[in-house]
């Protein structure tokens, strides 16, 4: 197809800005899809300043495909701890051990194969095949819907399926296929750094002259959403367990949020509960039944911690036992020294690190 002057014209300045404007980032050195592959895992987790010691720790650790698929699951959680979203390293793992069964340890370079793996969509398909092999895969994610959105002021809402759609076709139509690697690359870093979410600084913009929402004074306007995501509360009440020494965990299971993962005994209640109403449960009650007299500390305040569809309400509570409850022989009993060893929720994680000179008593 052929392509249209303007948006040529709108991909070489964008490239031109990306040129003086991009950040040297580590991934950015590389060709090797693998590590362009951790790199966009663990951008969709976090920023670029807090993903950059996660991104060294785990390619040091797991310097290919091989060194990741012949890991152990526990192992893999653990180099992701504090990055949230285990369910993308547990993918990580599963497209690693893939690459060595079907594509004999080779990382795929077609498009349909890339996408085949666990854990990877279009967006990091795209990713990869243009990066490393400048395949003409355009690339929509926040920050693309963002630029396009304002340059062309669509506002078709990008969180519905026409509105993907859209603005994949329009991304394809903007991209010089020439160039998809690079222009990809800097469309991307351009909604980073330029048409950043609030108050973009438009008067200092390259592309303001052809900016139709600039044009129109709509920027903040831009990206149209339509529906906000609706989230659910849920109340958690851990139990720091302590008797000799010891304290005990459980792994999580199915269904539910951070499945694999290690956490303190858990009692949730439907709604708010301060320690009084706690007590009162028969979560609780069975928990510490034999236990003798409890010493309860609450050493840090409520927790909030928010996920993607859900709002997490937390208490800690540490609890000195006298005597090793019956309930207690189901869960996983540890020297509370070693609680760093296993792979936990980035929630329980925050209140570790809190606690931390207490751990060591
Ligand atoms: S003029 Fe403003 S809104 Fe338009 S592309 Fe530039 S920074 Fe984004």
């Amino acid at each position: 197809m052929s392509h249209l002057k303007k948006e040529l014209k709108t991909s070489n300045m964008l490239l031109d800005w990306y040129k003086t404007n991009k950040r040297a980032l580590p991934w950015r050195e590389s060709s090797d899809p693998y590590i362009i592959w951790i790199s966009e895992i663990i951008l969709q987790q976090t920023r670029v300043a807090q993903g950059m010691d996660y991104f060294y720790r785990f390619t040091e650790r797991f310097p290919d495909v091989a060194s990741l698929a012949s890991a152990e699951e526990d192992e893999v959680l653990k180099y992701w701890q504090g990055l949230g979203y285990y369910s993308r390293a547990r993918n990580l793992h599963a497209a690693a051990k893939s690459i060595m069964d079907k594509f004999g340890g080779v990382f795929p370079s077609e498009y349909k194969d890339v996408l085949s793996l666990k854990g990877i969509g279009e967006y990091t398909a795209a990713a990869i095949v243009s990066f490393v092999w400048n395949k003409p895969y355009p690339v929509v994610d926040g920050n693309v819907f963002r630029v396009l959105s304002r340059l062309y002021a669509v506002d078709t809402p990008i969180d519905t399926t026409s509105g993907k759609k859209q603005f994949t076709e329009l991304a394809g139509i903007v991209m010089n296929p020439e160039k998809a690697g690079a222009h990809n690359q800097a469309v991307m870093e351009f909604g980073a750094l330029q048409c950043v979410p609030q108050n973009p600084d438009c008067e200092a913009c390259p592309l303001k002259e052809c900016c139709m929402a600039y044009a129109s004074h709509t920027v903040q306007s831009f990206p149209v959403k339509q529906n906000k995501t609706k989230t659910r509360p849920r109340y958690f009440h851990y139990l720091y367990i302590i008797y000799k020494g010891q304290t005990w965990l459980s792994r999580r299971g199915k269904k539910d949020i951070w499945e694999g993962l290690y956490e303190f005994p858990l009692i949730e209640t439907e709604q708010p509960a301060d320690f009084a109403a706690l007590q009162e449960t028969d979560a609780f009650r069975h928990l510490f039944d034999g236990a003798g007299k409890l010493n309860v500390s609450v050493d840090i305040p409520e927790i909030k911690h928010v996920l993607s569809h859900q709002v997490l309400h937390t208490a800690f509570y540490r609890v000195e036992i006298e005597k090793i409850s019956d309930a207690l022989n189901s869960y996983l009993a540890v020297p509370y020294k070693d609680i760093e060893r296993y792979a936990v929720p980035r929630l329980v994680h925050i209140y570790l690190e809190k606690l931390n000179g207490n751990l060591s008593e």
